[in-house]
């Protein structure tokens, strides 16, 4: 009777320790993989909304008259958003025929879903127009009650220093440097390639001993969603938000 008794407690111990260890699922440019949806798209949100992720990730440029725009690249269609004016940026669609979306617009969606946000600022040519990008990004969190459920990312070293002096908001640094150094930044979070945790094999310990948050991108291998599962960080970064929710649950289930 004692050693079933402890058995449950074990296992209880088990469950608790795996709970607290789960990694919280960012959809990274939201679910765009499914038909219809696209990448940056306000339907990449809502899906990633309805398949139960916890955070939905997205990169937003300023053009040339202070317009917030949710894209990767640099450009769409050939248009370069940081050098083109707010109505030629308007005009272009995603590839599933949406609209490019607005800052603006992408965020009063989000207000209304489940799912955190995670908002890359990209580096821009111009570095005052970087400036005003992270600037208008964190008057627009706010204004829209997300500042609570917001998380900020960059590659860029001066929008980085910016988020983390001006937001008010957890800053993930997505340019690898030394945990110590990213400490010293005021990062909240190392957020790098899975390629540096595999060639610095203590980076995640070290991140987690000086307080900071791991999250690793892009992961959309199982083998590879299930080492850093293993590891214990605390956000994936995933093309795969379905899968590896999948992962989850039956780990979970265990
Ligand atoms: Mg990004």
């Amino acid at each position: 009777m004692k050693r079933i008794s402890l058995f449950i407690a074990a296992a209880a111990l088990a469950a608790a320790s795996l709970s607290a260890y789960t990694p919280k699922v960012v959809a990274h440019r939201g679910h765009w993989q499914p038909e219809g949806s696209a990448q940056n798209s306000i339907r990449a949100l809502v899906k990633a909304d309805s398949v139960g992720v916890d955070a939905v990730e997205l990169d937003v440029w300023i053009d040339a008259t202070g317009t917030v725009w949710v894209n990767h690249n640099k450009d769409i269609n050939g248009v370069v958003i940081e050098t083109a004016d707010s109505a030629t940026v308007a005009r272009e669609h995603l590839s599933n025929g949406e609209p490019i979306p607005t800052l603006r617009r992408f965020l009063a969606v989000a207000s209304e879903l489940r799912p955190d946000i995670v908002l890359e600022v990209k580096t821009h040519e111009d570095s005052l127009r970087e400036d005003a990008a992270v600037d208008a990004a964190i008057a627009m969190v706010n204004a829209a009650g997300l500042a609570p459920r917001t998380t900020y990312i960059t590659f860029s070293r001066r929008a980085f220093e910016r988020m983390v002096a001006r937001s008010g908001c957890p800053v993930q640094f997505l340019s690898a440097v030394e945990p110590a150094e990213l400490k010293a930044l005021g990062g909240t979070a190392a957020d790098y390639n899975i390629i540096h945790f595999r060639k610095h094999p203590t980076w995640i310990d070290d991140l987690h001993a000086l307080g900071l948050g791991v999250n690793v991108w892009t992961v959309n291998k199982p083998e590879d969603l299930r080492w850093c599962i293993d590891q214990g960080v605390d956000f994936i970064t995933t093309n795969e938000p379905e899968l590896l929710i999948q992962i989850l649950q039956e780990q979970q289930e265990k």
